[in-house]
Order: C-alpha cells, then sequence, then structure tokens
C-alpha cells in the first residue's frame, strides 16, 4: 500500500433525495409494506416491521423494538 495521504472529501450537495422532507419508501420492503419471512421453515409474508405496513419510511422509527415475529 502505498501512501497517498488522506483523500479528502469534497463538500458536496447532498442528493435531491436527501433533501426531500416528505415521505419516503420504505426500503426494506421497497413500499410494499410486506416481507417476506423463512421463519418457521415456511416462506411467508410479514407486516414489514420497519414501516408498519404502511410502505413508507418511519423516521427514528426502531424495528427491533417491534419485530414482525418473536421466536418463541
Ligand atoms: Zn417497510
Amino acid at each position: 500500500m502505498a501512501g497517498q495521504g488522506t483523500r479528502r472529501r469534497t463538500a458536496s450537495k447532498a442528493p435531491a433525495q436527501e433533501e426531500q422532507a416528505g415521505p419516503r419508501t420504505c426500503g426494506p420492503c421497497r413500499g410494499t409494506g410486506k416481507l417476506l419471512s423463512g421463519a418457521g421453515g415456511t416462506q411467508h409474508a410479514v407486516v414489514c416491521p420497519w414501516c408498519e405496513g404502511t410502505g413508507t419510511e418511519i423516521p427514528d422509527h426502531d424495528a427491533q423494538a417491534n419485530p414482525a415475529e418473536r421466536p418463541d
């Protein structure tokens, strides 16, 4: 590894998507509100814990606090 110094990131404008204040499509379920889960051996659809089935990203939402399925 040749030391070429530290690359500095130029402060650039954030992408337009970052500037949008409106609702954003939930990434994990891609806006469908459902996720496929393989829990239990059979793949089946569950309500997306990230958006709670709305398909829209919920700011500061903790999916781990309300998982779609809890292991018994
Ligand atoms: Zn979702």
